[in-house]
């Protein structure tokens, strides 16, 4: 993804793309002191804006590190690279790392980068994958305790586990993992949030091991404007058997439709559809 046009913000200047480099020695590649966020660019708006790039300061904060730009700042930027590039349905991937001052475990001595990127992405999945609901394999790698790692960080080094989980999935024919957390309990997908329909009822495990996602509060909103239920609680993996429903939030998700978990089925139902309809009517909404 490094050779093409365009233009990446690279700590404070706009450079061309394919000169938008880190030093081999950062402290972000060896020792996973990277954060990032994803925003979504519907008709050339990015959504909740804000929101993502306060959330890149607290998964800094949560590193122990402090970014040099303010959430006012990180979202005009990310106005800006969406405008200069020309985004009308796409994606910005804002990412901060510890530089290379040093080779050390140690974070302190290093000084902090930012970048920003964004290019033109409709659909993360393929064609037909909204209407027909995609298919997950439970993953034998589990979310983290809390205690074990900086759950509630859109830390880099934590999707070492989703790459793990998801290159098993996609190996076996399947489009995603699905991942317990260290209980056993239900957690997430690799990038997304999950929602079970039970009995007309919304049910989502409580994201105390794993990020508690904008798209899943927006979701969880939506639901209330709707007169839905929506019940926040320890998922146990078993009650998928009694979900008519399944689906999941992200940013580049959106509202996805889950066909499949292994070999038990769900149907692409109404209040997956309902609120699918009523995200896609909020983020393209220009008042
Ligand atoms: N969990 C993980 C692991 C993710 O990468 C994402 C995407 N950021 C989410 C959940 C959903 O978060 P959001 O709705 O804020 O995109």
């Amino acid at each position: 993804f490094d050779d093409r046009d365009g233009t990446v913000w690279l700590d404070g200047a706009f450079v061309p793309w394919r000169e938008a480099r880190l030093h081999v020695l950062s402290h972000g590649l060896h020792y996973g002191g990277a954060v990032f966020e994803g925003v979504r660019v519907y008709g050339g708006r990015p959504f909740k804006s804000v929101e993502h790039a306060e959330r890149l300061r607290a998964s800094a904060r949560e590193l122990n590190f402090a970014l040099p730009y303010t959430a006012a700042e990180l979202d005009a930027v990310t106005r800006e690279i969406v405008s200069r590039e020309g985004i009308t349905d796409g994606y910005v991937r804002p990412v901060a790392w510890r530089g290379a001052e040093q080779i050390s475990v140690s974070g302190a001595g290093n000084s902090v980068h930012v970048a920003v990127a964004a290019w033109e992405w409709p659909h993360v999945f393929a064609d037909g994958a909204q209407e027909r609901g995609i298919r997950l394999k439970t993953s034998r790698w589990r979310r983290p305790s809390p205690d074990t790692a900086p759950v509630r960080a859109k830390a880099a080094s934590l999707y070492a586990i989703g790459t793990l989980a998801r290159d098993e999935a996609e190996a076996a024919g399947f489009d995603d993992a699905l991942l317990l957390d260290h209980r056993g309990r239900l957690a997430e997908a690799t990038g997304a949030n999950l929602f079970l329909v039970i009995d007309g009822e919304l049910h989502t495990p409580v994201p105390d091991g794993f990020l508690d996602g904008i798209t899943r509060q927006t979701v969880i909103a939506l639901a209330g404007e709707l007169g839905l239920t929506v019940r926040v609680r320890g998922i146990d993996p078993a009650e998928l058997a009694l979900a008519d429903e399944v689906f999941l939030t992200g940013t580049a998700y959106e509202v996805q439709p889950v066909r499949t978990v292994d070999d038990r089925a769900f149907t692409v139902g109404k209040t997956t559809l309902r609120l699918a309809e009523a995200y896609g009517e909020l983020v393209r909404r220009t008042d």
